[in-house]
């Protein structure tokens, strides 16, 4: 065997979770894991995001995180799908590392389903305190099936009574639809503002496609909530799990995309030539 050849990924779902990695950007960092349990209840006494209603400007994600969330959207098919993010803050930023699934579905076209869905969440975050999981429970995260990523009407009263009784918290959504399968991944992180409150910068900050039937609520409710600006990480830990998880969703997802399978022999003659 040529040593010089060692480093190629050769199977096409390790190209393919190269890719993915790739045009998410996702950035492998170590120290992010560490979590200083002094330190978040300082943060939890001190309550900067009191003071300031555009306090959180970032958000990063672990790519483990992520995939997860993908692949339940993916599972909901047409149905909306929700779940609980697990993480910590510093300063300005929100650190997502683990997410969750919950048991709740359509929670946006079934009547009564927003207030299962809050029920869940509460239920959860208050047993997840009781086990002392050393993450917290800071936020929430649901799918949109092929209509973006924003907060409708429903989500901006669920997310606002969040940051009544659970801050720091934040809404993650995620298109599974509008989501390359093994490309850049289509998810938004958006803070209500505090009832009444105005911004001062006009309109959404990011241009969007949003279908007819939801045009109206969007418009409605869209100066009630801002963006957060969205980052991946992983660990070198979490790099067995990563691939395992990978491997999975490579068989349930991808693997049957002939497109994909075009682009990715593409991809392999690059990295081909990029040795030789
Ligand atoms: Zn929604």
């Amino acid at each position: 065997m040529d040593d010089s050849t060692a480093k190629v990924p050769h199977r096409s779902w390790e190209i393919a979770q190269k890719t993915w990695e790739m045009a998410n950007n996702i950035d492998t960092v170590d120290e992010i894991y560490k979590y200083n349990a002094d330190q978040q209840s300082g943060i939890q006494a001190a309550k900067p995001w009191e003071k300031n209603p555009h306090f959180f400007k970032e958000i990063k994600i672990s790519a483990l995180a992520l995939l997860k969330m993908i692949m339940h959207a993916r599972s909901g098919g047409n149905l909306e799908v929700m779940g609980m993010l697990l993480g910590k803050v510093d300063a300005n930023i929100m650190y997502v590392m683990d997410s969750f699934a919950l048991p709740v579905e359509g929670t946006e076209t079934r009547v009564n389903a927003q207030s299962q869905a809050y029920e869940y969440m509460a239920a959860y975050t208050e047993s997840a305190k009781q086990v002392c999981r050393k993450e917290n429970v800071i936020g929430w995260y649901h799918s949109h099936p092929g209509y973006g990523c924003w907060l409708s009407g429903i989500d901006v009263d669920t997310q606002m009574m969040n940051q009544q009784f659970q801050e720091p918290f934040v809404a993650i959504v995620i298109d599974p639809v509008r989501t390359i399968s093994a490309g850049k991944v289509n998810l938004g992180a958006f803070r209500t503002y505090p009832k009444g409150y105005k911004p001062s910068n006009e309109g959404p900050s990011e241009y969007q496609t949003i279908p007819l039937n939801k045009i109206e609520d969007f418009g409605v409710h869209c100066k009630q909530y801002y963006s957060l600006e969205v980052s991946y990480f992983k660990s070198s830990l979490d790099n067995k799990l990563l691939d395992s998880l990978w491997n999975k969703y490579w068989l349930n997802t991808l693997s049957s995309s002939s497109l994909l399978t075009k682009n990715l022999n593409k991809q392999r003659n690059n990295y081909t030539e990029e040795v030789i």
